[in-house]
């Protein structure tokens, strides 16, 4: 496994980068967060157009890219440094990534293209009042056959699921229990029985909704087998996509941190010259680059069809959700009294990190879950 990366990669980096610095500085960020919507239309049009991320790891057959997930992993980290607004990770991360596990070639085929493209946005709804992440919990139920397929149950926590398109609805058999009669199903958000609304939460960079379905019209995908061994390998990917882009939000907030303290005087001096400062940003940028070797090491190996990418997934997820926490919370300490307030922009990065830190389950669930998976492979 390579550990570095190519030049071209690293200039897959630079254009992210330089494009999200021009088009999403913290002045547009406070803006979407203000607005309905949530995002910026146009900037999304331009992901999709100039830059192709909606399709970075998708196949090129299928419209994408064909990269693997080290690109979608540094197009995320760029991303979570610039604390993107846009319905990126719902859409391209975990609707992407559902579909191309769990839905047949056929299937793909016919909802893939257009969520890369852009003309659709996707999500998937599979957490519930219970804010369990996994899919066993699951308590939305299907019944009927084919095109008589119905759902009725209600979704939380839905990522981007007040403007989605296309819902992806983690939904059980009538009766089944556990891992059993779990599938996945297309719904078109238009469809009679549903009930969208937008939840208030700490983070308004990132949208999420609560979602009814009530005898509403749905196709089961991927056949009649019991999707949770599919579903879970999908969410162990976006866990590790979503720890790469939390790796990038950590680096902005040491790098602000680490600018402040070399800015700040004190005594005649940069504060950054103390040593209890200096030693609060080593801590940081050590466990920001553990992290992000977690983080990425983890990518790779979904590249390598590594069969510990369980339990990577769970090493980077846990090491991202300390690290950027840790960061947001030391950056404010740095920036003594301004850290505090909302003129300054450390708070929408801790936001974010508050709520990347539960997402997709805590550090202490993800430290317990790599304890188990690696004795059980031991
Ligand atoms: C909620 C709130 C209410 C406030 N109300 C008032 C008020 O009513 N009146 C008022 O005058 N002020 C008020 N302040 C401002 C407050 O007094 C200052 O925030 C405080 O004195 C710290 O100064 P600073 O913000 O400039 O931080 P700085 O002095 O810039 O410190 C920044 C960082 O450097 C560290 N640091 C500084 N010097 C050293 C050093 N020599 N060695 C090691 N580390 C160092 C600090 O611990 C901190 O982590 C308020 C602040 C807050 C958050």
């Amino acid at each position: 496994m390579r550990f570095g990366y190519t030049d071209e990669q690293e200039q897959f980096r630079d254009i992210v980068a330089r494009f999200l610095r021009e088009r999403s500085p913290t002045s547009e960020v406070r803006k979407h967060m203000a607005s309905d919507a949530g995002y910026d239309r146009a900037l999304w049009r331009q992901l999709v157009t100039e830059l192709g991320l909606t399709g970075v790891h998708v196949p090129e057959s299928l419209g994408g890219q064909g990269f693997g997930y080290v690109e979608l992993g540094i197009a995320l980290e760029e991303m979570g440094r610039a604390l993107l607004c846009a319905p990126y990770f719902a859409s391209s991360v975990l609707a992407t990534e559902v579909l191309r596990t769990v839905a047949t070639e056929t299937e793909q085929a016919m909802l893939l293209p257009a969520l890369v493209s852009g003309e659709k946005l996707g999500t998937l709804a599979w957490v519930e009042r219970g804010g369990q992440w996994d899919v066993a919990a699951t308590t939305l139920t299907a019944h009927g056959q084919g095109e008589a397929c119905r759902l009725d149950g209600h979704k939380k926590f839905v990522l981007d699921g007040h403007h989605a398109d296309l819902l992806l609805v983690v939904a059980r058999t009538r009766g089944s229990v556990g891992d059993a009669g779990l599938g996945v199903y297309a719904v078109d958000a238009e469809a009679v029985g549903i009930t969208r609304r937008q939840l208030a939460t700490i983070d308004s960079t990132r949208r999420q909704a609560e979602i009814t379905f009530s005898d509403t019209p749905a196709r089961r995908l991927g056949g009649t087998e019991s999707a949770a061994v599919k579903l879970r390998q999908s969410l162990d990917r976006a866990t590790i996509a979503l720890a790469c882009e939390m790796v990038g939000g950590a680096r902005a907030l040491l790098d602000s941190a680490v600018g402040y303290a070399k800015l700040r005087m004190q005594f005649g001096r940069p504060i950054g010259s103390f040593q209890a400062i200096k030693h609060k940003c080593a801590e940081m940028l050590l466990e920001v680059e553990l992290a992000s070797s977690a983080a990425r090491y983890a990518a790779a190996a979904i590249d390598d069809n590594d069969s510990e990418v369980p339990a990577l997934a769970s090493l980077a997820k846990a090491m991202a959700g300390d690290a950027y926490m840790h960061a947001a919370i030391e950056c404010i300490q740095i920036h003594g009294g301004i850290g505090f307030t909302w003129d300054e922009d450390t708070h929408l990065w801790f936001k974010r990190a508050k709520s990347s830190q539960v997402m997709l389950g805590d550090a202490s669930h993800h430290r317990e879950r790599y304890m188990a998976l690696t004795e059980a492979s031991a």
